[in-house]
């Protein structure tokens, strides 16, 4: 504590601690101070602390005696104009990594032209309409694909494990300076919500613009300008060469005619684990009494969960994980080709859909893959078989194979199905068809360790939806540690998720910062 700064810890029950006023005066009480004895009350950390008989709010605040700093309100940042730049950097990608790629490169006085095979987010709904309703797959506009990448239309959680490889607080910051809610830099496990995320990415576009910077919509990349080793830029679908200082490759994890294109152009690319398994659905009401322990949440946020298992089978052992749960979301069709199902999840800011879904995955190793046969692109390959399979034993559509949990445990197919947010729909499969003996056993022992940590969450009331196989790259583009330049051609600088180096929103513009510093010191 200093003079003009007190720190406190306090535990508040939710009507408390979710109210304004209430919240203000049991801070202030705490620390022994009546309403009008501080300048400032400052709201640091907000968790929820579930472990009790009844779960209560955990908050840490600053309560200034003076005025607070200006640095706590913003903006922090601001962009130089790079029209006149000596130096400029190619971008392929307006994903996390790219978009974030581009302010630092801006920060830093490099021109960036950022080239995206999809359309601007308002455009790109339209596809994603088309895509729910009439089972159109646009290769180039979808969940995946388009201003945003594959974070726009997400639950836009914002926690990351990789907090060593970046400074997520910068990354918070910069996200609410372009009209995040400032709740994101307090809670511990912050969201956006997938019906705020198209400004907030619009508004990192327009910073991109205003200071010099190109944006490129509808502009696929399919060659690369090679010159021996060195790469000076980049070919577009209609036939145009790009050329600048350097390229930044941020073209995420289902760029899959990237890699083929690295590997045709005989640039190093390594197979690489991931994981793939389903989605489960169940009402959120269930995660909510389970986690809570209450019969209603009342005012605290959907409840999530974390779960863990290792599994044994045939002699290997492999984790089943829960990925990106998304309480009160909804379970999205994420193919980006025709011919293919795929899910994913994402939740609007509220969190307030009946339903909580979570992929349920289980680790894919390189020696569960054919590398022998397919090289760098085995995990690709096993990736697409699965996918494929799944729309074929589906009907060819985008309605996607689902069985009740129940009924899989007792590899059972459903006589009926429960309602679900899928909105394309579910047709009764056996998911044992779907993933295949070896996956569908290991994913069968992680639901049933599952059952035993959440009461009601391995039964029928829930269900399961196939496939959840984009989790993370099937394919690494290697790069040297310092540098971050491919180890054999000059000028290349795969970034983000698509490259192996990021999973997840924050991660993947952490990375983007730091390739855009790495292309400056190469200079
Ligand atoms: P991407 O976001 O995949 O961006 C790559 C971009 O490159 C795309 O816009 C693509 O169109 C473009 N591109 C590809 N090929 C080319 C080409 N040939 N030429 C030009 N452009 C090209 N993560 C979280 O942290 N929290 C979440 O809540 C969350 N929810 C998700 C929900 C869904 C439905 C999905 C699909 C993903 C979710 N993720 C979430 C994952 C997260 O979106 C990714 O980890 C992140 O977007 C990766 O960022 P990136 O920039 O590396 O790649």
């Amino acid at each position: 504590m200093s003079d003009s700064k007190q720190e406190i810890e306090v535990l508040l029950p939710p009507a408390v601690a979710y109210d304004e006023f209430k919240r203000y005066s049991a801070i202030l009480s705490a620390a022994g101070l009546a309403p009008g004895e501080a300048d400032f009350v400052h709201l640091r950390k907000r968790s929820i602390d579930a472990r009790g008989r009844q779960p209560l709010v955990r908050l840490r605040a600053d309560i200034y005696h003076t005025s607070p700093p200006a640095e706590l309100f913003g903006p922090w940042f601001q962009y130089p104009d790079v029209r006149q730049a000596k130096r400029s950097v190619i971008i392929v990608g307006a994903g996390p990594a790219g978009l974030f790629a581009a302010l630092r490169a801006i920060e830093l006085g490099v021109r960036p032209i950022v080239v995206e095979r999809g359309k601007d987010v308002r455009t790109r709904r339209r596809d994603l309409a088309a895509l729910n309703k009439e089972h159109i797959v646009n290769p180039d506009s979808n969940y995946c694909f388009g201003e945003g990448g594959a974070g726009t239309y997400s639950d836009g959680k914002l926690y990351t494990r990789a907090t060593k490889r970046g400074d997520v607080g910068r990354i918070l910051r910069l996200l609410v300076q372009h009209g995040a809610t400032p709740d994101i830099l307090v809670d511990a496990h912050p969201h956006i919500g997938t019906n705020k995320l198209p400004l907030v990415v619009a508004a990192l576009r327009d910073s991109i613009r205003q200071a010099g910077g190109e944006v490129r919509f509808d502009t696929r990349v399919t060659d690369l300008v090679l010159d021996k080793d060195h790469l000076r830029g980049i070919v577009t679908a209609n036939g145009e060469a790009i050329e600048a200082n350097a390229v930044i490759l941020a073209t995420g994890h289902s760029a899959r005619d990237i890699y083929e294109l690295l590997d045709r152009r005989g640039v190093l690319i390594e197979a690489k684990p991931f994981a793939l398994g389903v989605r489960v659905e169940h009402q959120q009401q269930l995660i909510d009494q389970a986690q809570y322990r209450l019969p209603d949440r009342g005012q605290l946020p959907a409840a999530s969960y974390s779960l863990v298992h290792q599994t044994q089978w045939q002699g290997r052992q492999r984790g089943v994980f829960s990925f990106c749960m998304c309480p009160g979301g909804f379970i999205v069709p994420a193919a980006t080709a025709p011919g293919e199902v795929v899910v994913n999840g994402m939740s609007p800011s509220r969190r307030d859909s009946r339903f909580a879904n979570s992929g349920i995955v289980a680790a894919i190793e390189l020696e569960d893959m054919d590398l022998r046969r397919h090289g760098a692109l085995a995990g690709l390959r096993l990736q697409e078989q699965i996918e494929q399979r799944a729309c074929h034993l589906a009907g060819n559509t985008q309605l996607a194979p689902a069985q009740r949990l129940g009924d899989f445990l007792k590899k059972k197919t459903s006589s009926e199905l429960l309602e679900t947010s899928y909105q394309p729909g579910l047709v009764a499969l056996s998911m044992d068809e779907v993933l295949g003996a070896g996956l569908a056993e290991r994913l069968r022992q992680g639901f049933r360790n599952f059952g035993q940590k959440i009461p009601g969450y391995a039964t029928n009331a829930a269900q399961i939806v196939g496939v959840e196989s984009r989790t993370s790259s099937p394919v690494r583009i290697p790069r040297d540690r310092d540098t971050l330049e491919h180890p054999m051609v000059r000028g290349l600088f795969p970034c983000g998720e698509g490259a192996g180096y990021a999973g997840g929103i924050v991660s993947a513009a952490m990375d983007g910062e730091r390739c855009a510093e790495a292309v400056l010191k190469s200079f």
